[in-house]
This record gives C-alpha cells, structure tokens and sequence, in this order.
C-alpha cells in the first residue's frame, strides 16, 4: 500500500471508529479500552514499534500520515499516553525479551494502562535524589516509599518504577528500575484533585511491596541510564502529542478560537497569526526530529526544546483563549454543574510546563546539552547518597 492509499484507508476507518468531537461516556475506561483494541487490531497502534513485540513495523511516513488524519477526531487514548510515550518505548529500548513478549502487545492493544513512578515529594526536578527503597530479598526486592503526581495510576495496571537500591552510592549510581502491578498488595493509590476539579494525577504508596527481579529493567544500580531513556522519550512524546488525542474540539485550538473570535479587530487577526506561526514551527520542529530519529540520529537532549516550545505555546493558546473569551472564559471550573471545557483547558495549561520537567529544567538542559554551555556546579555528584540532606533525609 503506498502512502495516499494508507492514508485514505486510515481516514476511513477513523470516520467509522471515532467521532468528531466525542465526549467522554460514563465508562470511559472501558470504553477507552475497547477503542484501542480496535486501534491495535487495524493496525493503526504502535506503528513505528518493532513487528517483534506487536508493533507495525512500519516508518515515520505512515505514523504520521494517520496522526495528520487522527488530528480530525477526538480519540479517547489519553490514558495510554504514559505506556505510548514512555514506559512501552523503554521497555522495548531497555527491557528483556521475557519483558518485552510478556508487556508491549498488551499494552499497544491496550489491555493494560501504564503509569511513571519516579517523582516524589521531595525528588521531582532532581529526580535522582529519591528515596523510595527496594532492598534484595533472595529472587525478589522489597519495595518501600512513596511517589507522588503519578498520573493515570488510578487506572494502571502496571507502572515502571525508579527506586534507590545503594544508598552507599552518589545518588545517580545506586538506582534500579523495576516494573510493579499496580493492584499488588502493599500499593495504595489515592488520586489528587487538581484545580481543573478532576484527578489527573495521584499520590502512591509502597508498603512492603515484593516484585520479582524478573520485573528489574536493566543492571542493579544502573536504573539512572534507564530513566534518561525514559524520559528522552517522555519529552519527545508529550510535545508530539502522543496519545494525548488532541482534539479538534479543543477549545483554546487555533481552529475553535478562530471560529469564535471577531476576526475584523487587526489586533485579533495578530493573535492567531502569532499562534498559528507558532504551531507550524512546533509541528515542524517534531517532524525534522521524527525523520532524524527514522535515519539513525537520536534528537537526544534537543527533545527537551520541543517539550519547551509545546508548553510555552499551551500558555499562550489558553492566554489568547482567556482574553478572547473574556469573563465567560471561567464560568465553572471542573466536572460540577456548569463547568465550561474552556475553563477546563485554561486551569489545565500551567500543567505543561510541569509535567516531563518544567521549563527551568529543560532551559537548563538546552543550555548545557545543546548549546554546550558550562553546567551549572552539582557539588553532590560523588557524595554517597545516604550523607545528602535531600528529601527527608537529614
Ligand atoms: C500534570 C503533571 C503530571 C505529572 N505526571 C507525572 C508522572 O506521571 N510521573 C512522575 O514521576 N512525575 C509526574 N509529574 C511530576 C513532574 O515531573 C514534576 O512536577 C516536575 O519534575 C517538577 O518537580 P517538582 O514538582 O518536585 O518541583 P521542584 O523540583 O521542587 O521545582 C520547584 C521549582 O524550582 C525550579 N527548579 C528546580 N530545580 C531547578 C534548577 N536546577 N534550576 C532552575 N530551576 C529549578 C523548578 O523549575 C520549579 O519552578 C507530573 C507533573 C504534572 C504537573
């Protein structure tokens, strides 16, 4: 099939499978879940991921052929953008063949949602000063500790997750990745309302929690090296909007404000170039890095500039929204009567430029990775990890 008639074939069967603008129904887990095994079973999930492990197989080319047509609907796969965009691509990059046979079908097919555990209270930008512990127990660890703004792992089935294993050793070096089922015994997952008014994240706690060291993903103590691959990806897949399902009927969209707006004010008329300009140099900026990922070339640390450059637009999309909309931008805000989509998407915008690193981190990793500036000092790099006064350390 050459590449029109994917796309064609991709537009027909997104017309008979997702509708324009489809509000969340009741069940919307279930009824996510039903979606993308149909996805899977089209052949239109994990398109670029390996034949092997229940991918396509196929290139760049038809991914994007089918997300340029998925742009037209509102598919309902946000909860499968953890595993999508981070926890699947770093079990096919860092995991067994065991993992990967047992863990990547069921998820591309979406059986199974995923979540990220590596933030904790008192470890988010400087992830690596985290303290949840896992302690060896013959052929399986003993997990302790708590993560916090784990998103989706209400819904989550398994979650990949970053534990200190040597506190002996300087904080990157005694860290090892596991994967843990979320509905084991010991886990405690309690959502966190934000002030969209929903959960889009939750608070989790280990307690005497057993995985199997058949679940580590990669070397005892090498679990640093397997989250920057995680988080390469997480960049990478949040600003191009992987399962994120961004609609068309999203409110602060350049489509809907430019429907609404009074487009005869010059000053408006400004605005949505501006905004427009901007989402065609982010869309190109994704696509140049995708080509060079297809030839070979890992965009690396420049991931992070186009994580930056999504967040810094989703602020001014909601911006430009809220003062186009004026008071009638903040009737309602969250799932309650009378709550307004719009008002939704607003409260939600700060969230990217959170979420994957805030916009400090990533400018500083741009000015260090990319554009070879001096690192800023990091006095704790040698020092055994248990002598830091991090966390609630000390
Ligand atoms: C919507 C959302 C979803 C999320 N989902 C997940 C998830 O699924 N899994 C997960 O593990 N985590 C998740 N996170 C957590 C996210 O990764 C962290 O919030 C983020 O890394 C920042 O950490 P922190 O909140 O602890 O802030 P801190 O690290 O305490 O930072 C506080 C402030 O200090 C600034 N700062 C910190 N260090 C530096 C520095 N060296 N240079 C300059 N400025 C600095 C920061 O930019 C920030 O403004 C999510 C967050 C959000 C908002």
């Amino acid at each position: 099939m050459n590449l029109d008639e994917y796309r064609r074939a991709a537009r027909a069967w997104l017309r008979d499978y997702a509708r324009p603008g489809e509000s969340a129904p009741e069940n919307a887990i279930s009824h996510a879940k039903d979606f993308m095994a149909r996805l899977y079973d089209a052949g239109y999930s994990g398109i670029t991921w390996p034949a092997r492990w229940g991918g396509q197989g196929l290139t760049q080319a038809e991914e994007r052929a089918f997300a340029a047509e998925a742009r037209h609907f509102s598919l309902p796969t946000y909860v499968f953008s953890i595993g999508l965009g981070m926890t699947g691509p770093t079990l096919v990059d860092r995991g067994t063949d065991e993992q990967r046979e047992r863990f990547v079908r069921p998820l591309l097919r979406g059986e199974e949602i995923w979540c990220q555990l590596f933030s904790e209270p008192g470890a988010g930008s400087d992830v690596a000063a985290l303290q949840t512990r896992a302690v060896r127990d013959g052929d399986r660890w003993i997990v302790n500790g708590q993560k916090v703004w784990t998103s989706v792992a209400q819904h989550a089935d398994w979650g990949l997750l970053l534990t200190r294993t040597n506190p002996d050793a300087p904080k990157h070096r005694g860290l090892t990745m596991f994967v843990v089922g979320m509905r084991d015994p010991g886990v405690t997952v309690r959502p966190l309302k934000d002030m969209t008014g929903r959960a889009h994240f939750n608070e989790v706690f280990f307690d005497d929690v057993a995985v199997p060291d058949a679940h580590r993903v990669g070397e005892v103590d090498d679990g640093w090296s397997v989250a920057v691959t995680t988080l390469l990806h997480e960049r990478l897949s949040i600003s191009a909007g992987v399962g994120m399902g961004r609609a068309k009927d999203d409110p602060t969209s350049l489509e809907a404000l430019r429907r609404t707006a009074d487009t005869s004010d010059p000053l408006v008329r400004d605005d949505l170039v501006e905004l427009h300009i901007r989402t065609r140099a982010l869309a190109l900026f994704n696509q140049r890095l995708a080509q060079e990922a297809e030839a070979g070339l890992f965009p690396g640390a420049r991931g992070s500039a186009a994580k930056l450059l999504l967040a810094e637009l989703t602020l001014f999309e909601a911006d430009l929204a809220t003062r186009l909309a004026g008071p009638s931008a903040v009737v309602g805000t969250g799932d309650g009567e009378g709550a307004g989509p719009l008002a939704h998407a607003i409260s939600l915008a700060p969230a990217m430029s959170l979420g994957g690193g805030t916009n400090e981190i990533m400018r500083n990793i741009i000015g260090e990775r990319v554009l070879g500036l001096p690192p800023g000092p990091r006095v704790d790099k040698t020092v055994p990890f248990k002598d830091l006064k991090v966390g609630t350390q000390g």
